[in-house]
């Protein structure tokens, strides 16, 4: 099983759509992993948006991480990497198509709802940035007999 990272970005919190994001997570069968509502620093989301550090939206980015608390939230499930990114849809919530969370909930190229990792290796990286070892879980849930054949769990 893969494990991911998403962020609820603050326009999710001030626009009252946490429980309606959440919901199309678990709807789908992501298994939640660890869930934490913080207060993103200028420093973390640097080394978290590093790779935009040339851009010229990047200090606007980052500042419209911190006008209020996030929620980040790790999803586990079969390729949970790749379903997760394709349910949340493109960067532009313009160009998302609808039924992903962007298409659905974002006009925006910067206020676009939510956060993803967008490869295995970096959502490794992200989920060690955010959450330390003993805030994520591993438990048992029957659930997952009736979301996977027998075949998909052994492998
Ligand atoms: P994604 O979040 O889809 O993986 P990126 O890693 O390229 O996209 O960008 C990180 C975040 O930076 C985006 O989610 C968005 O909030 C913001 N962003 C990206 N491109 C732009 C842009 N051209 N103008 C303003 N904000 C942007």
């Amino acid at each position: 099983m893969e494990r991911t990272l998403v962020i609820l970005k603050p326009g999710t919190i001030q626009r009252r759509l946490i429980g309606e994001i959440i919901n199309r997570f678990e709807k789908k069968g992501l298994i939640l992993a660890g869930m934490k509502m913080i207060w993103l620093s200028d420093k973390i989301l640097s080394e978290h948006y590093a790779h935009l550090r040339e851009k010229p939206f990047f200090q606007r980015v980052k500042n419209s991480m911190n006008v209020c608390p996030v929620i980040v939230c790790c999803w586990e499930g079969l390729d949970a990497v790749s379903v997760v990114r394709t349910i949340t849809g493109a960067t532009n919530g313009r160009l998302a198509p609808p039924g992903t969370i962007r298409g659905d909930y974002s006009m925006s190229i910067q206020e676009n709802i939510i956060h993803a990792s967008d490869s295995l290796e970096t959502a490794s990286v992200e989920l060690k940035r955010f959450f330390n070892d003993d805030e994520l879980f591993n438990y048992e849930t029957i659930l997952k007999l009736s979301l996977y054949a027998n075949n998909e769990l052994d492998s």
